[in-house]
């Protein structure tokens, strides 16, 4: 019997009570769970497999099958604040969709279950005004995190051109390949990455505020997605951009 700290990642339905959910495990990756009668009022998991919901889980990993069955949940935080917070939310559930798509299965991920977790609490506590994180930060450290996390090193420290040091923003980011070129480097040509880019990667390395965290977002899923590859839609960054259009942004 396997017992667990989980995060839920995704849940649809499948049959007419039923629900299978996907969680990333603390020690066993991730896991697809079938929860028979699921959906019924007094079924004794609601809230505790809700997507984006930390939990305890217990089961016994069946090697043959691709589903398990369920024993216990309990929840222990159901992350009340980041579900009032839309943008916060269409973030979280890129993320997730990101775990379920791009990280290996039938591994543990160990790593990915405390960035994971440590984003989801951040959203939660900064929608609560009870952390010191920045709440616009969040999403680019997470996506950062995970291009070291997954092997494709970002390097914001120095020049692809000269090596040198970068001691300010950089002059020009290339999300295809992850180069930033210094102010010397790029001399009088027009750089393509636009200023708040710029800033915002600039400020992701120093731990300062991202005012406009879009630009730095978008800029590191390209990196990302160039490494990883086009082959799998995120679903859920329309979702994501739809509500950033709704904020004004
Ligand atoms: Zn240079």
């Amino acid at each position: 019997m396997i017992k667990t700290r989980a995060i839920v990642l995704h849940r649809f339905p499948y049959s007419d009570s039923s629900f299978i959910v996907k969680v990333l495990t603390e020690e066993s990756g991730i896991v697809s769970f079938i929860v028979k009668g699921g959906k019924k009022k007094e079924s004794p998991f609601r809230g505790a497999l809700d997507p984006l919901a930390l939990s305890e889980v217990v089961f016994r990993q069946n090697p043959n099958t691709e589903l398990q069955f369920i024993k216990e949940a309990t929840l222990l935080d159901w992350r009340k604040d980041l579900r009032n917070d839309l943008l916060c939310l269409a973030k979280a559930q890129v993320i997730t969709e990101m775990i379920l798509r791009y990280a290996p299965q039938g591994v543990p991920l160990q790593e990915e279950f405390e960035r994971l977790e440590q984003a989801i609490r951040e959203f939660n506590e900064t929608c609560n005004n009870s952390a010191n994180t920045h709440k616009s930060n969040i999403f680019a450290r997470w996506l950062l995190d995970t291009c070291d996390m997954w092997g494709y090193n970002l390097d914001l420290e120095t020049c692809c051109r000269c090596g040198r040091a970068l001691d300010k923003p950089a002059a020009d980011f290339f999300p295809e390949t992850g180069g930033f070129v210094c102010h010397a480097c790029l001399g009088v040509d027009t750089p393509r990455a636009r200023t708040e880019t710029l800033q915002g990667l600039w400020a992701l390395r120093n731990g300062g505020k991202i005012e406009l965290p879009e630009f730095t977002e978008n800029a590191l899923l390209t990196y990302l997605r160039h490494h990883i590859g086009f082959l799998k839609e995120i679903h859920s960054l329309k979702f994501l951009n739809e509500t950033r259009k709704l904020f004004g942004h």
